[in-house]
C-alpha cells in the first residue's frame, strides 16, 4: 500500500455528494451574475507569486510547492487563483471588464489539521476592470448568497478598508511607532513584521490584546477611499447583507487595497477558520507587469471548510433504481432507463437480471428514493414501485412514474 500524502484528501462518495451540491450551486450562481468560466493552470512561474502575492508573505515565504522543472525553470503549484487570473487577463489583452469564476485545488505547505490542508479546494470569483464600489458589493453579495444557498448556518461577513498605498504611507509609520513602543510584549513573529509587514500584526491572534489599542487603517483613510468604503457599506445595506466592520482585519497577501472581507460561520468554534475571504486588489496588475492600473476585486472560498459547515445531509443520490424481474425484459428495461434519464431523472440499474432480492439490496445501497420493477405488469403498461423511505409498495402506470417520483 502506498498511502496518500500528508495534508491531502481523497474526496469520495458518500462525502463527495455535498461537494457536488456546492460546485453546482457555484456554477449556477456565477452564471446568474454573468461570470464566465475560467480554467486556470495549476503550475505557474514562481515569480508570479513572489511579485504578485508578495515575497514577504507567509504563503510565499514558507508555504509554496516550488521546484525546478526539467527545463530549469522555477515553477510553483498555485497557492491561490488571483495572481494567475490577473496574469491571464493581462496576457489576453488586459482591457475592459472581465468577470470570471474558477474552481480547483490550491497547494500550500501547511501544518495539516482539520480545515487546514496542503491540497485544498477553492471556488473563486474575480471582477476585473471595474473600480466602482458596486463590484465590491457584488462579490460580497455572491459570497454570502453561495453560503446561504448550500445551507451554511450563522454566516457573518467581516468588512474593513485598508485604504490605498498613499493612505498607508503615513499610517504605516504611525503603526510602526506604536508597535515599537510595545515591542517587548509582542510575539517574536510580530516583532519581525514591524519592519517588513506591520499591517499583518493587526490580525495576529496571539498579539490580539496588545494590538487592540493600535491605530487602525480605517481611521486614516483618504477622502476617496473613505467614500469608496461608505459606498460599499451602503450597497451591502441595500442588498440586505449583514456585516460587521472589523477594523483590525487585514489579509495575508500583499496585493490588497481598500475593501477587504472574510466570511465566517457559527458552524466553527474557532473564529480564525474563515470560510472565505477577498477584497479589492487594484495594485496587483502593476505588480506583475501591467503598464496601467487594473482595478479589480475578488473572493476565494474554501470548499473543504464550506462542505464541513453544510448542515443538511445531501439527500437521496438517485430518484429511481430500476430492477428487472426476468432476463427477457432487459432490453425493454434498458430503453425505459434511457427514456427516464433523458427526461432528467437520476436513474440507475444493474444492467442485468440477478435475483430481485439481490437487486433490491443494490437499490438499497444505491441511495435511491424509489425502486421500480420491470416485470409481468409491464405488458399491461404498469410497473411495481416501492418508496424506499416509507417502504410503501404500489403499482403505477409507466408514463406516470415521473409524477410518482416527484409526488
Ligand atoms: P486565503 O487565500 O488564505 O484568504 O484563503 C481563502 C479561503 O481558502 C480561506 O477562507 C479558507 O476557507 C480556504 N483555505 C485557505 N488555506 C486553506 C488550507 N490550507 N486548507 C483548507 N482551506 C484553506
Amino acid at each position: 500500500m502506498i498511502p496518500r500524502l500528508k495534508g491531502t484528501d481523497d474526496i469520495l462518495p458518500p462525502d463527495s455528494a455535498k461537494w457536488r451540491i456546492l460546485l453546482r450551486a457555484f456554477d449556477d450562481l456565477s452564471a446568474k451574475y454573468g461570470y464566465d468560466l475560467a480554467l486556470m493552470p495549476v503550475l505557474e512561474s514562481t515569480e508570479l507569486f513572489a511579485r504578485g502575492v508578495g515575497a514577504g508573505t507567509e504563503v510565499v515565504e514558507k508555504q509554496m510547492y516550488t521546484f525546478v522543472d526539467r527545463g530549469g525553470r522555477s515553477v510553483t503549484l498555485r497557492p491561490e487563483f488571483t495572481a494567475g487570473i490577473v496574469r491571464a487577463y493581462l496576457e489576453s489583452g488586459g482591457n475592459g471588464v472581465m468577470k470570471v469564476a474558477a474552481s480547483g485545488p490550491q497547494f500550500r505547505y501547511e501544518q495539516p489539521q482539520k480545515g487546514r490542508r496542503r491540497q485544498f479546494y477553492q471556488v473563486d470569483l474575480e471582477y476585473l476592470g471595474e473600480q466602482g464600489a458596486r463590484a465590491d458589493v457584488e462579490i460580497i453579495e455572491m459570497s454570502y448568497e453561495l453560503l446561504v444557498t448550500v445551507g451554511v448556518p450563522g454566516i457573518t461577513v467581516h468588512l474593513n478598508s485598508i485604504g490605498d498605498a498613499a493612505d498607508r504611507l503615513a499610517y504605516r509609520e504611525l503603526l510602526r511607532d506604536f508597535l515599537r513602543s510595545v515591542a517587548a510584549e509582542l510575539s517574536a513573529d510580530a516583532r519581525k513584521r514591524i519592519e517588513d509587514n506591520p499591517l499583518r500584526v493587526l490580525d495576529s491572534k496571539i498579539d490580539a490584546d496588545i494590538v487592540a489599542s493600535a491605530p487602525v487603517p480605517l481611521d486614516h483613510l483618504g477622502s476617496e477611499t473613505a467614500a469608496h468604503f461608505a459606498a460599499v457599506r451602503a450597497g451591502l445595506d441595500e442588498a440586505g447583507i449583514p456585516y460587521e466592520v472589523a477594523p483590525r482585519l487585514v489579509r495575508g497577501l500583499d496585493y490588497y487595497n481598500r475593501t477587504v472581507f472574510e466570511l465566517f460561520s457559527t458552524a466553527f468554534e474557532a473564529a480564525q477558520s474563515s470560510l472565505g475571504g477577498g477584497g479589492r486588489y487594484d495594485p496587483l496588475g502593476e505588480l506583475i507587469g501591467a503598464k496601467h492600473p487594473v482595478p479589480a476585486v475578488g473572493v476565494a472560498l474554501g470548499c473543504d471548510r464550506i462542505v464541513a459547515a453544510m448542515l443538511a445531509p445531501a439527500g437521496p443520490r438517485l430518484d429511481l433504481f430500476v430492477a428487472v424481474a426476468a432476463e427477457a425484459r432487459i432490453v425493454e428495461a434498458a430503453r425505459w432507463v434511457r427514456r427516464l434519464r433523458e427526461a432528467g431523472h437520476r436513474v440507475d440499474w444493474t444492467g442485468s437480471a440477478p435475483s430481485l432480492k439481490a437487486q433490491f439490496k443494490t437499490a438499497d445501497r444505491s441511495g435511491a428514493r424509489g425502486v421500480a420493477v420491470v416485470g409481468d405488469e409491464w405488458d399491461g403498461g404498469e410497473v411495481r414501485v416501492k418508496d424506499m423511505t416509507t417502504g410503501e409498495e404500489t403499482t403505477v402506470r409507466i408514463e406516470e412514474v415521473g409524477e410518482w417520483l416527484h409526488r
